[in-house]
């Protein structure tokens, strides 16, 4: 149910935005949460905050030609959603998936606004990306794609301005180009114009593991408030990319038992759990799909193609893959087998029906807001780094990250107490995420 102020708000934004779904689907989630901290707070209201929140700062849409090795030349679409900038510069990933279209740049902007402002960390919120499918491409074409898209980009962008990373289908060596691009057009080392950087020119320890760790990290604070913990629970992560790989290996070390992944193919069942050497070894170096894993695995592990991974029974369910995965059916699936707890590494990966299921069955609940707030939060830390010409060990960054996980943790818990809804980390994330943006945008005035 939407406050009485904001039902006006959200059907402006459907006027405003036609077909944009997932973005729709977006900002109603944080307004259905943030009503109590309207009542509080009058000013965000008068102000107008919450409309000036949902209209992007700007959004740049851009042609993005390149040729392929038969010489074919290919058009794409380029995106870059500058959502807000009260905090920080933009920053927020860049996604290349043959749906990206502007409903999802905007979604995911969104998103980021409030997840940056959880961290407690000085960045604004920001989204890119585009409609190139980079499967079964070469080296050479997505190195020609990743230097036409930041030909246009690159005056967007800058370390002060807006700094993107990756996201699904933009991984270190897509950075890597991105960045090659950018020093070669403004003739500058600017480290800081995009994180996610390899280790050699700028980039920052713990950032290819952010986004995984950090999710195991939050969903171990979940189930600690709980009074139990991974050890011997288990678990099923969706995806097996960045986030998921790197899900699966903290777990692992917390002492969960991953027994299943997928990609858009199907998914792997391996009750011993995940071998994360093979894993890595299929997905990370040789590219390949995740049946894969299966027939390399032997007898162990079985490939289930074409189905939800979210119909194997587990304890802790953690969704890395992608948007609106988890449909109300899968989450009953999840309840009925024994799930207590969800931890969100996609951004909104569950579907609004899903989220209410889990909480009326008391599964603990961490949306992707929070729980992978990790990726970015280091992200700020390779910008820190960048600025001081410095680096960082792993066993510190791993530390910082671990500490800035605990510390979104207990905001969204005491958040949530405060405005009487104990337990509830989205209503937690949502309104703590939203006031400090509310408050820095009342602050500089009509922005
Ligand atoms: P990757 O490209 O590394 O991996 C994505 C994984 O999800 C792949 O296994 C892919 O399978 C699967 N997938 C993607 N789209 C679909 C789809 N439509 N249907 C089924 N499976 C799909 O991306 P990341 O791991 O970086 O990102 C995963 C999620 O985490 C995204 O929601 C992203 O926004 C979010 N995220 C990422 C962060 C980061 O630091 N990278 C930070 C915070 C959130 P296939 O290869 O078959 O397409």
């Amino acid at each position: 149910m939407l406050h009485e102020k904001l039902s006006p708000v959200y059907d402006n934004v459907l006027r405003r935005n036609p077909g944009e779904t997932e973005f729709h689907q977006a900002v109603r989630e944080v307004l259905e949460s943030i009503g109590p901290a309207l009542g509080k707070h009058p000013e965000y209201a008068e102000s107008k905050i919450i409309e000036r929140i949902c209209e992007p700062e700007r959004q740049v849409i851009f042609r993005v030609p390149w040729e392929d090795d038969r010489g074919e030349v290919h058009i794409n679409r380029g995106f870059r959603v500058e959502f807000n900038s009260a905090l920080g510069p933009y920053k927020g990933g860049l996604r290349f998936h043959p749906s990206v279209y502007l409903g999802i740049v905007k979604f995911l902007g969104f998103e980021q606004i409030f997840k940056n402002s959880l961290t407690g960390l000085p960045i604004g919120g920001g989204k890119g990306g585009s409609d190139f499918d980079p499967k079964g491409r070469s080296q050479r074409e997505i190195m020609r794609f990743c230097q036409s898209f930041m030909t246009e980009l690159y005056r967007h962008i800058g370390e002060h301005t807006d700094v993107p990373a990756g996201d699904i289908g933009v991984g270190g060596r897509e950075v890597g180009y991105l960045f090659g691009q950018y020093k070669r057009i403004t003739n500058r080392y600017e480290s800081g114009v995009i994180t996610g950087k390899g280790l050699s020119f700028g980039g920052a320890q713990v950032r290819t593991e952010a986004t995984g760790y950090g999710c195991a990290f939050f969903v171990d604070e979940m189930l600690k408030a709980r009074g139990t913990s991974f050890d011997g629970k288990r678990v099923v992560v969706s995806g097996s990319g960045n986030v998921a790989i790197y899900t699966i290996e903290k777990i692992q070390q917390l002492g969960g038992t991953v027994v299943a992944c997928s990609d858009s193919s199907g998914y792997v069942v391996d009750d011993q759990g995940i071998d994360l050497a093979l894993l890595k070894q299929v997905k990370e170096v040789e590219r390949l799909r995740v049946d894969v894993y299966a027939k390399r695995r032997g007898g162990a592990a079985s490939f289930v193609p074409g189905r939800s991974v979210w119909e194997v029974p587990c304890e802790v369910a953690m969704p890395s893959a992608t948007q609106n995965e988890i449909t109300g059916r899968d989450a009953e699936l999840l309840v009925r087998g024994g799930c207590i707890a969800v931890g969100e590494g996609a951004n909104m990966p569950t579907m609004p029906e899903g989220v209410r299921i889990f909480q009326e069955a008391g599964v603990a609940f961490g949306p992707g807001k929070a729980a992978n707030a990790g990726g970015v939060a280091t992200s700020a830390l390779e910008m820190q780094q960048n600025a001081s010409r410095d680096s960082w060990t792993f066993e510190f960054s791993e530390r910082r990250l671990a500490e800035i996980m605990r510390d979104i943790h207990g905001r969204c818990l005491a958040t949530a107490d405060e405005y009487g809804m104990p337990g509830n980390y989205v209503a937690g994330a949502n309104i703590d995420g939203f006031k400090r943006v509310a408050d820095a945008m009342l602050a500089l005035g009509l922005i």
